[in-house]
């Protein structure tokens, strides 16, 4: 079972009993932990379509509906529970494969982060405020990190989730956490709407476990940077980014190498599915080839589609997917975590298709009426995306192909990055 734990009184690192992993008291206040954390190898075997020799698992949780960071902030709307309920809708979410999110104990969390910030964020839940110098001093309490009514337990499921699913990742297979990939969080502070960081937290599970390379791949329209906070200098981690050129964080520049295993590639405005299947198949699949990861973690942010109200790349859902697709040949070990998006109907189409891809679920060219109820019921509320979707985002999951001619600064700064992979090698 789950031996390289994290030290707590129990010795379990999450919250609450073991029981009904997969059961319905999923809230995310005090439940389940390590009861499925064995072997994913230890059941039987279940070829999916994309290769892994087990069943992928979906890592969810009921404290993602509902749960809002405020009215006008970019994180009201919801994203889990609509991938939770369309996958659900269209027959994909069997309960063996679904797992609901332990939320992770503070013992746990300080395998990264900061004790002092943990208590203060826990307290900033409990009372819902907290004096000035402690939200200056921890980025609490500002309009991207708000003291919202969860603001502890809602990143500590997420968390959990990661952590739990490198756990069971020790044998081998796929899992799916969309509420993870908080890759903003710092050891002691909130950052880009980020609390904690679970993909960090993620690696350190893996290091537990024993295992030494670790590769990361990021394709959120943001840098990853509280990630490279964390490992950019450790020579056993190889860290891939994409991300929109000139946009906050304004870190992950192209000539930024951490300590020689971090990559980054910034897309210029407008990036499309041309752009990023250059770079799929020029950068990233090489390097993580060549690196030969034990296990990969797969940010996959649904913020780089053209419909998001946060970047200014044009990709469609195709791009993702054809990297996770990609991603699922690449280690024995693969993590896929969520990250931003900020249109509800595109990230929640987005999420679900890639679920669907790493459990082998063919996409229908047109949903069933129940999968579209799901899609016609969410709101866009304060955007103007809202006022009148069109209608493909009710009926399909698929996006129509963005495609067209590289761009010229995408080719110059992949024959760069592919310079520096040669001198390197
Ligand atoms: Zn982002």
């Amino acid at each position: 079972m789950y031996s390289e734990r994290p030290q707590s009184q129990d010795g379990s690192p999450f919250t609450g009993t073991t029981k009904n992993v997969s059961g319905a008291d999923d809230n995310g206040r005090d439940v389940n932990a390590g009861a499925d954390t064995a072997p994913l190898g230890a059941r039987a075997p279940h070829r999916s379509a994309i290769g892994g020799a087990v069943i992928p698992r979906f890592i969810g949780s009921e404290i993602y509906r509902g749960s809002s960071y405020g009215a006008l902030h970019p994180l009201r709307v919801p994203r889990v529970s609509t991938v939770m309920d369309l996958s659900r809708a269209l027959g994909w979410l069997a309960p063996a494969q679904y797992l609901t999110s332990p939320r992770a104990k503070p013992s746990a969390l300080a395998a990264w982060h900061d004790p002092t910030y943990l208590e203060v964020l826990q307290r900033a839940e409990r009372d819902g405020t907290l004096g000035a110098e402690e939200r200056l001093r921890h980025g609490l309490g500002t309009a991207a990190n708000p003291i919202y009514p969860e603001v502890f337990r809602r990143p500590a499921t997420a968390a959990g989730g990661s952590i739990m699913a490198a756990g069971m990742l020790r044998g081998g297979g796929v899992i799916y956490n969309p509420g993870g990939g908080t890759h903003h969080g710092l050891p002691d502070r909130a950052n880009g709407f980020c609390y904690l960081n679970d993909p960090c937290l993620a690696i350190l599970a893996f290091r537990r476990m024993g295992l030494r390379r670790i590769a990361y791949l990021d394709i959120d329209a943001h840098h990853c940077d509280g990630v490279v906070h964390g490992f950019g200098n450790d020579p056993d981690i190889l860290i891939v980014s994409t991300h929109e050129e000139r946009r906050w964080p304004f870190t992950g520049a192209l000539e930024d190498r951490g300590g020689g295993n971090v990559w980054n590639l910034p897309l210029p405005r407008g990036a499309n599915d041309a752009d990023m299947a250059a770079i799929r198949d020029g950068l990233i699949l090489p390097l993580i080839q060549d690196f030969a990861p034990e296990a990969l973690i797969l940010q996959c942010g649904a913020d780089a589609v053209a419909e998001d109200p946060l970047s200014r790349l044009q990709m469609s859902n195709n791009a993702h997917w054809a990297i996770v697709a990609a991603a699922a040949t690449l280690a024995p070990r693969l993590l896929v975590l969520g990250g931003g998006g900020y249109n509800p109907w595109s990230v929640g189409r987005l999420w679900t298709g890639v679920w669907a891809t790493l459990s082998g679920a063919e996409i229908p060219d047109r949903l069933p009426p129940r999968a579209q109820a799901v899609l016609r019921g969410l709101e866009f509320a304060n955007n103007r995306l809202g006022r009148n979707p069109p209608e493909h985002w009710f009926t399909t999951l698929r996006d129509a192909p963005r495609t067209g001619p590289v761009s010229g600064d995408v080719n110059a700064r992949l024959a760069h990055l592919r310079a520096r992979a040669r001198s390197w090698v």
